[in-house]
Order: C-alpha cells, then structure tokens, then sequence
C-alpha cells in the first residue's frame, strides 16, 4: 500500500509518498480502506522536528481518517467488514491507503456523515468537546469566547456551544473566516486582526465579561484574554505557539482559572462518552463538520504549508 513516509524531520517536502508493507492485522484490531484523511497543525509541528512527543523515524504522520473496515482482528466485537467509521490516533498513522487501529480508537460513521467530515473529527470535534464540557465546565446560558473560531477545532466549537445554550463570540482573520464563523452559529463575529476588538466583549456581555473563552493562540492572546473574563471565568488553551507575559493579578481579579488540556490526555473512560455525544449531533444535525481546501495524498506537502498558513476556513482534508 502507499502511505506517507517521514525519513528525516524537516520542512514540508520530508513528507514523501512511499510504497509501504501491510502490517498484519492483530488481535482486537481493525484494518481500513482509508476514504479521507484530517490534517491537524500538531502533524507539522512533528514534521518539523519541533514538538514535545516526538515519534521515532521514519514514521508515518497523522491521527483523523474514515473509511471502510476490510478485515477485523481476532477479539473485536461490535464492528463488520464493510463498515464506514472514523478513527483518532491509528497505530501506524493515518496519511496512508491503509490504515490499522486498535478497536478503541475506531468509531462508527453515521450514514448522513460523509468520509471527509468523518476525517474531521477525531482530533477537533473531541478536542472541541473536551475544551467546552470537559476543561471549560461550560454551562447553558454562560457566554463563550472562541478565539480563533474559523479553523477545524473552531467551527466544531461553535457548533456544540451554540447546541448547547451558550451565547457564542467567534473570531476569525479573514472576511470568509467570519462568514465561515456567523454561518456556524455565532451570535458575535469578532476580526482578531483588527485594533482593540475585544473592547466589544464588555458590552456583548452586559459589562460582566465572558465566562469561557477557548483559546487557539494562547501565546498572542492569553493576557487580552484575562481582561475580559467575568468573575470566575475560564480560559481554556487549546493551542499555543509561544510564550508569552501575562499579569497574574487580572487572575487574582477575578477568580479566573487558566486550564490547559491536551487531547491525550483525555481520561481513556471519557472518550467514548464524548463520542457517543458527537455521535447524537452529527445524527440529528447539529453537528456538520465543514470541509475547506482538499488535497491528494501526494499534495501532503502542500496540505501541511495550507494548514500553517492564515485564512483558515474549515477542515483540511487529504483524499487518497
Ligand atoms: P486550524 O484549522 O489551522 O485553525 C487555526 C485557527 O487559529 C483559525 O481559526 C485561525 O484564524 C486562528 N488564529 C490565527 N491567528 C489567531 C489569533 N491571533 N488569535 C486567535 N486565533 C487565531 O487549526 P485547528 O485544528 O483549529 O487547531 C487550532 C489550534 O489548536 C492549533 O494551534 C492546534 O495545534 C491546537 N490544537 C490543540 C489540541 C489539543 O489537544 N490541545 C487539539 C487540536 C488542535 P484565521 O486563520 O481566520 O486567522
């Protein structure tokens, strides 16, 4: 089979398509025909050799992808060959034809939700979920900053607070990005390239400040962040690319808590229930994950430059 092989860590050209071996299928696992891949910024900061848990080489990147089942592991229960499911964190990474899982890491795909939307949620609806309900404590009624809300981990956001009561503000860069961001669902579309946009959220919230803002960009934002906060508000990060000085009084102020959250390190008891919730969005339509630019599986390069750049709009997506 072909997949995308990493030799050597590097710029985006060290992402080659190689022809690889089929691994053999184990006990309680499932082997895909992968249909389409997600691309998440953490597969290029790995690329680049720049992250804290770094794979050993050569490896094959990636965690998203839906497809097929074509052949099921001695032990595995609850799936068939044939099946459409999506899947977080494969044991051989997901650039790739082929993919092989562990029966956990493996998720059915519900007929109204199309392979590329499936490859869309491992790492950003769940991340989505766990920053909002599990790190954010959110609440119906509270209002909720997304900031940097146009991405694939923020559109998912928008659209499980909006389900779920809250009162959502939403930024994006771009013109599209904030029409991307108003048609998800936001009540308030903020441009976070523009001077002083959050001296909009004192009267968007009634001179309280937001309860929970879920932060892309901690290292440009976290300071900002802590003045806009009501009493006991949160700030989630998500993602961050920095450091950055903040002033712990806007903390002491308030009794504001900042809460960092990585995807794994998600309780493993907890993941099923967050997919069970997804799952009961995407059935009943809240949830629709929104696909930007596609690229084939050889374009990884490109996909990889595309997911650093500014202007998000949606998902990426790599088509094998
Ligand atoms: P993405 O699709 O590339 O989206 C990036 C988002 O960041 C876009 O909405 C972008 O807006 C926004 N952004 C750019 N400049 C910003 C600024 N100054 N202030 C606020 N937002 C800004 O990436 P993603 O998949 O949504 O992931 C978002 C971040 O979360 C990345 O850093 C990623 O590594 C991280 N992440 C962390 C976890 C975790 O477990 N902690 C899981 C998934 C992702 P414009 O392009 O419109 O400017």
């Amino acid at each position: 089979m072909k997949a995308i092989r990493v030799e050597q860590f590097g710029g985006p050209e060290v992402l080659q398509l190689s022809e690889v071996e089929t691994p053999p299928v184990g006990p309680n696992q499932v082997f895909i025909q992968v249909r389409a891949i997600g691309v998440n910024p953490v597969e290029a900061y790995i690329r680049s050799g720049n992250y804290g848990n770094m794979p050993q080489l050569p490896y094959t990147p990636g965690s998203d992808a839906a497809g097929e089942i074509i052949e099921i592991g001695e032990g595995v229960t609850g799936f068939q060959v044939g099946q459409r499911v999506y899947t977080w964190n494969p044991r051989g990474g997901a650039y790739a034809e082929q993919m092989l899982c562990d029966q956990q890491a493996v998720f059915a795909l519900p007929d109204n939700v199309s392979f590329e939307q499936g490859a869309a949620l491992g790492v950003p609806y769940a991340t989505a979920h766990r920053a909002l309900f599990g790190r954010g404590q959110a609440q119906p009624g509270e209002s909720v900053l997304i900031h940097g809300a146009s991405g694939g981990v923020g559109v998912a956001c928008v659209q499980l607070a909006r389900a779920f009561g809250l009162t959502v503000i939403g930024t994006a860069g771009t013109e599209e990005g904030r029409r991307l961001v108003n048609e998800q669902g936001a009540h308030h579309v903020l441009d976070h390239t523009a001077d002083n946009y959050l001296t909009a959220i004192p009267e968007i919230t009634g001179g309280h400040g937001v309860h929970l803002i879920i932060e892309m960009l901690a290292n440009v934002n976290l300071q900002r962040d802590l003045e806009v906060l009501a009493n006991y508000g949160r700030v989630v990060v998500v993602g961050n690319r920095g450091e950055i000085t903040i002033n712990p009084r806007e903390t002491m102020k308030r009794d504001a808590d900042i809460r960092g959250m990585t995807l794994f390190n998600v309780p493993p008891a907890e993941i099923p229930g967050i997919h069970a919730a997804l799952r009961a969005g995407l059935e009943e339509g809240t949830l629709h994950p929104v696909i930007g630019r596609r690229f084939s599986l050889a374009e990884a390069a490109l996909a990889h430059e595309e997911v650093m750049a500014s202007g998000s709009w949606g998902k990426i997506i790599l088509l094998p």
